[in-house]
């Protein structure tokens, strides 16, 4: 079914934060994707996403960001310098139009009472910067491609920050313009960005990017798709929290969505389901090292890979006691899952006891106040923020003692498979 010849690089933040990262990627282009059909995905410059919540949130509370405007501008404007020296070059003209547009938009969309969808009108430049400037720096380089606006072809509700994929329009549209775009050229495009029927700005959620690659990859039935990062391939923790990790030659797509799905950072955890569905296996690679094995990431079984070691971050333990001495009944629990849902609050663990239930979850400050607001007459609510979720997958006594020796456990729970707990 896959169209074998066709391939999906995504490049990560890190991948393009400066002229030595975007040369190094026409390298990776030139040298690993010449023989395919290939279609570029990329994020926002470094960390210039984060940097763009700030100058929107400047924006909306209505204070001065005029700096924090221009030093991004400056960011994005050194690279481009530094990579074109010739200054008549359209891609100068390109970035200040998208600036020009971005800082209107600011003005024009704010003061407003729908934060969310605002966030997605001006948020989404990042994206659109990083792939102007990787168009004309490879267009430079030799290697031509043509300049894609995802928003076009991947369809979205208006679910803002967190749109729902419109699958059937977002493939047809995909199929149809871009498989014979591919035939004759390079294609690059954003991450992270989508649009709606109105035509409106939408985001996949933070560090989407990878998303939108299986969307593509999907979409075109692709061969193949390889996510180009800054570790050797995928690891079985993170090496900012943890010495000797081990890295996986090959792993499945199931053991892949658990370990997202439980905070790993390496890959988004939409991006599986539409590479699983269509067998498409995904690579992850280094673009320090682009010809090292990196990881495989396919429809392999394997009887117990390497224990896994997973931190989720800045959560919160809520729990809910009942006011009258009866037991924690489903009449409470459905009223609690309706708070929660109606407030768009995860979930990442759970548990009951006879007066009370209580919930992991990431923090929220707004979202838990509403909650508290909603569910105060009923309960009585306890909270901890500032904490963490340790996972351990395919956990044995030696991982489980690794993990928690000196931490204080607020709550514990134990798979078959997965050992969790929150602690401080
Ligand atoms: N630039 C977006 C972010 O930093 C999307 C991505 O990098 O995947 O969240
Ligand atoms: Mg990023």
């Amino acid at each position: 079914m896959t169209t074998d010849s066709i391939k999906i690089y995504k490049f990560g933040g890190a991948s393009v934060k400066n002229a030595a990262a975007f040369r190094n990627l026409a390298n990776i282009v030139k040298s690993h994707g010449g023989e395919r059909q290939l279609l570029l995905v990329v994020s926002a410059m470094g960390k210039s996403t984060n940097a763009l919540e700030l100058v929107m949130d400047q924006a909306y509370k209505q204070e001065d960001f005029e700096a924090a405007f221009q030093q991004s501008k400056a960011y994005h404007f050194e690279v481009v310098q530094e990579l074109f020296p010739e200054p008549e070059s359209l891609v100068y003209h390109r970035l200040e139009e998208l600036f020009l547009h971005l800082h209107s938009d600011l003005q024009r969309l704010l003061p407003t009472d729908n934060y969310d969808k605002a966030y997605d009108q001006m948020v989404g430049y990042g994206e659109l910067l990083s792939s102007t400037i990787l168009h004309h720096y490879l267009q430079e380089q030799q290697l031509a491609n043509t300049w894609v606006d995802s928003r076009k072809y991947i369809q979205t509700d208006d679910t803002w920050r967190e749109a729902k994929i419109d699958w059937p329009s977002t493939e047809r549209l995909i199929k149809r313009d871009l498989l014979p775009l591919l035939e004759q050229q390079l294609v690059v495009t954003q991450g992270f960005l989508g649009g709606t029927k109105a035509g409106l700005t939408t985001t996949l959620g933070r560090e989407g990017s990878d998303f939108s690659a299986a969307i593509f990859a999907y979409s075109l039935d692709a061969g193949e798709m390889c996510i180009w990062k800054d570790v050797e391939g995928l690891l079985n923790a993170d090496p900012k929290h943890f010495r000797d990790t081990v890295c996986y030659t090959e792993i499945s797509y199931q053991e892949t969505v658990e370990m997202a799905y439980y905070g790993a950072s390496v890959i988004h955890p939409k991006t599986i389901k539409p590479l699983a569905n269509k067998q498409i296996p995904l690579y992850v690679k280094s673009f320090l090292n682009p010809t090292g094995k990196g990881t495989k990431i396919c429809d392999c079984r394997f009887d117990k890979p390497a224990p896994a070691y997973i931190i989720k971050e800045n959560q919160c333990l809520i729990s809910f006691g009942v006011k009258d001495f009866t037991f924690i009944s489903e009449k409470n629990l459905e009223a609690i899952f309706n708070a929660l849902s109606e407030l768009r609050i995860k979930i990442n663990m759970m548990q009951n006891s006879a007066i009370s239930f209580s919930v992991c979850s990431d923090f929220h400050e707004e979202r838990l106040h509403c909650l508290i607001q909603i569910l105060k007459d009923q309960f009585i609510i306890h909270y901890n923020t500032a904490l963490s979720l340790f996972t351990v997958k395919n956990y044995d006594s030696e991982s489980v003692n690794r993990l928690t020796e000196n931490k204080e456990i607020l709550l514990e729970q134990r798979t078959r498979t997965t050992y969790q707990f929150v602690s401080r």
